[in-house]
């Protein structure tokens, strides 16, 4: 877990991700949303960074990670959430 860097954007690994959807409530921007997907928890509802314009390199989803499944990476190491989610 990271707080915030400037430029960064969040990265989630899915293997961590236990998808409880905590970061995305507590996104104050928006920013994340959600996917139906096959993850480590079966098929179902995970995060993903859909609307990157609107994040704002706060780092509070990444803090809010009980399993560390967030870390911020910079912008020009990440590509969307797709990168590693
Ligand atoms: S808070 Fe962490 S474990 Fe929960 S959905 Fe988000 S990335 Fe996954
Ligand atoms: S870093 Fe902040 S604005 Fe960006 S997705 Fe995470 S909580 Fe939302």
């Amino acid at each position: 877990m990271q707080d915030r860097q400037e430029n960064s954007y969040p990265s989630i690994t899915l293997a961590d991700c236990t998808a409880c959807l905590m970061c995305v409530d507590v996104c104050p921007t928006g920013a994340l949303g959600i996917v139906t997907r096959n993850g480590v928890r079966g098929f179902r509802r995970y995060p993903k960074l859909l609307y990157e314009e609107n994040c704002v390199s706060c780092g509070a989803c990444s803090l809010e990670c009980a399993f560390g499944a967030i870390s911020m990476k910079h912008k020009a190491g990440v590509s969307g959430m797709g990168a590693r989610s």
